[in-house]
Order: C-alpha cells, then sequence, then structure tokens
C-alpha cells in the first residue's frame, strides 16, 4: 500500500465517573486524513485545513507520531501527511488526539500492519505529549480501538474493550470558548476523601456492568461524577442549565467530554438524543455564545479506512 485515505473520530474522555480512565469514539465527528509513502524517509505536512495547526512535522502530533513510527520500523520510506479538520483542537472532543490516532493507524498501514492496536496507542500517547505535555491514553485508546475502552493501567498500558447497546446515541454540545486542559488539570485537587473515591469507583463498576448488560438503567444511575464534574463544571457556562435540561429531555446522564468545554449526554435512541440535542440549543441559543450541537452514534470501529 503507497497511500490511505483515513476518518479519525472525535472522542469523549472520562465518561463522567470514568475520570482519566474511560473514553469513546463518536461514529458521526472526525477528521479526514490522506497519507502517501514519499521517497524522502522523512515526515512531510503539505496540507492542513479547518484549523490553524503547525506544519512543521515535529510539532504536529500528527508528524511527531509519524516520525517516531518510521524510525522505530527502520521504514524505508518518507511520509506525506494531509490533514483535513472537521471541530477544533481545544474542544475536549479528542481534536490532537484524532491526529495521533489516526497517523498511527495510517502509517501502520503503510508498514502491511507491523503493529497491534496497543502498540499504535503507544506510539499515539507520544502525539498526545506534544499537544499537552503529557502522555494521556484515554482519548487516543478510544480513536483506535473504538467504542467504549478503559485505559485499566498505565505502566504496564492496560487497555480494556468495553462492549456497548448498539442504540446507545451520544449528543454533544461544543461551546466556541477555550478552556486550557493545562487550566481545567489544575481545578482538580489532588486528594479526595475515601467516602468520595467509594462513591466514584461504585459507579464506574456500575458502568461497566450497564454497558456490558445493556442495563440502560444501571447505565442512568452511575453516570454520577463525583470528582472532576464539581470541580470543573463552573469553568463552563450554564453547565448545569444544560445538564438539567438533557436529563430532562430523557437523556441517561451528562457530563463534561473531556477537559471541557464540551458537554456530552448519552440516550438509548437517536430520537431522544435529537430531543437532547434541541433541549440543548435552547438553552444557548440567547446565550451569546457560538456553539455546535452533534449527534452521533458510538463509533465501533473507530479510525478506519475511508
Ligand atoms: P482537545 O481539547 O480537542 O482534545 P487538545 O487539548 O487535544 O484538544 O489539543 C490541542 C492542542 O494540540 C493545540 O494546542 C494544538 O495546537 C495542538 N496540536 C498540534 N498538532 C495538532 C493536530 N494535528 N491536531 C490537533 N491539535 C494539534
Amino acid at each position: 500500500m503507497d497511500k490511505v485515505k483515513i476518518f479519525a473520530p472525535a472522542t469523549v474522555a472520562n465518561v463522567s465517573c470514568g475520570y482519566d480512565a474511560m473514553g469513546f469514539a463518536l461514529q458521526g465527528l472526525g477528521d479526514e486524513m490522506f497519507f502517501s509513502k514519499t521517497n524522502s524517509k522523512t515526515v512531510t505536512i503539505s496540507k492542513i485545513e479547518g484549523a490553524k495547526l503547525p506544519f512543521e512535522a515535529n510539532k504536529n502530533v500528527a508528524g511527531v507520531v509519524a516520525l517516531n513510527m518510521l524510525k522505530d520500523s527502520d521504514a524505508d520510506f518518507g511520509v506525506d501527511i494531509q490533514i483535513f479538520k472537521n471541530f477544533k483542537p481545544g474542544s475536549g472532543l479528542g481534536s490532537s488526539a484524532a491526529s495521533a490516532a489516526g497517523t498511527a493507524f495510517a502509517v501502520n498501514q503503510l508498514l502491511n500492519n507491523k503493529y497491534s492496536n496497543l502498540e499504535l496507542t503507544k506510539f499515539a500517547m507520544q502525539g498526545e505529549v506534544t499537544a499537552c505535555g503529557s502522555a494521556i491514553a484515554d482519548n487516543v485508546a478510544a480513536a483506535i480501538y473504538g467504542g467504549f475502552i478503559l485505559v485499566r493501567n498505565y505502566d504496564p498500558l492496560d487497555i480494556i474493550q468495553i462492549p456497548s447497546p448498539s442504540e446507545l446515541t451520544a449528543t454533544i454540545i461544543h461551546p466556541q470558548i477555550e478552556i486550557k486542559t493545562e487550566d481545567a488539570r489544575k481545578v482538580i485537587k489532588s486528594e479526595i476523601p475515601i467516602k468520595t473515591a467509594i462513591a466514584q469507583w461504585a459507579n464506574v463498576g456500575g458502568l461497566i456492568s450497564g454497558l456490558h448488560t445493556n442495563d440502560f438503567d444501571l447505565i442512568s444511575r452511575s453516570l454520577v461524577d463525583h470528582v472532576a464534574e464539581p470541580q470543573r463544571k463552573h469553568l463552563i457556562p450554564h453547565f448545569d442549565t444544560i445538564k438539567n435540561a438533557a436529563l430532562k429531555s430523557g437523556a441517561l446522564g451528562a457530563s463534561i467530554s473531556g477537559s471541557g468545554p464540551s458537554i456530552f449526554a448519552l440516550s438509548k435512541s437517536t430520537e431522544i438524543a435529537n430531543n437532547v440535542a434541541e433541549a440543548m440549543d435552547m438553552v444557548y441559543k440567547n446565550s451569546g455564545i457560538d456553539y455546535n450541537i452533534y449527534v452521533s452514534k458510538i463509533s465501533k470501529l473507530g479510525t478506519k479506512i475511508i
């Protein structure tokens, strides 16, 4: 294979109670990327549309991931990358992760599938270091594996795929305000009371069980975050009103996507997810803040060839 075009999904990390440990991939929102082999043995980025991002390979997460993979595999070719962004960096929807995971997946195609998904996740995590300073796995693992994932452990890296009901549909609102991942991390206290920890891991267990058994009531009861959401929600205008409107419209639960400002809700049908979208729209319509709303099924495939 000399060239490949791929879709790299947007992803929701944290998933309420699964702070820093869970994520899922969206089917209907993501970037497109085009990769072709070159004779130069280097990495070039010849086109970026939809966002202002660095063209220098060592400053763009896509370039960083490709450079590392070519080096590790001792490849006898170079790669040219074209990036078509369909959602903005800094949205809390894994923009850099989409580029990192998309590149890991695509370069692996050019290398005849040399690497496993776990190895691709590790390469993509190096891209996340370029984007936000730390090798976070939840967004990139969701984008590579698809569906819901759990980052059970970092050292050694252990990614668990969680099955989910096919009806499950996400509604996302992205208010166009900037929240720096770094700032969103700073507001989280480094210690939590044992009572809070117990409540949190009990909900994670409930959520995982509910996803496995298609138990929507259990999923709904478990989508409660005692750790990040209470400390971060003040960074997002109208968070409580949006969340209450989503729940009133029938959503199973709602919380902050990644480190925000996007807010996600999960529903048990597209019809309910569309009602949730309308309710979110009503809240933001007169807010004076620009926003986008998306309704999407969970992507079972993650990154894929198109
Ligand atoms: P998100 O909140 O959508 O996950 P991130 O925090 O992951 O956004 O990353 C955005 C940061 O990464 C920006 O500072 C951006 O300039 C940088 N970056 C570098 N390369 C890329 C890329 N290919 N795609 C997206 N962001 C990139």
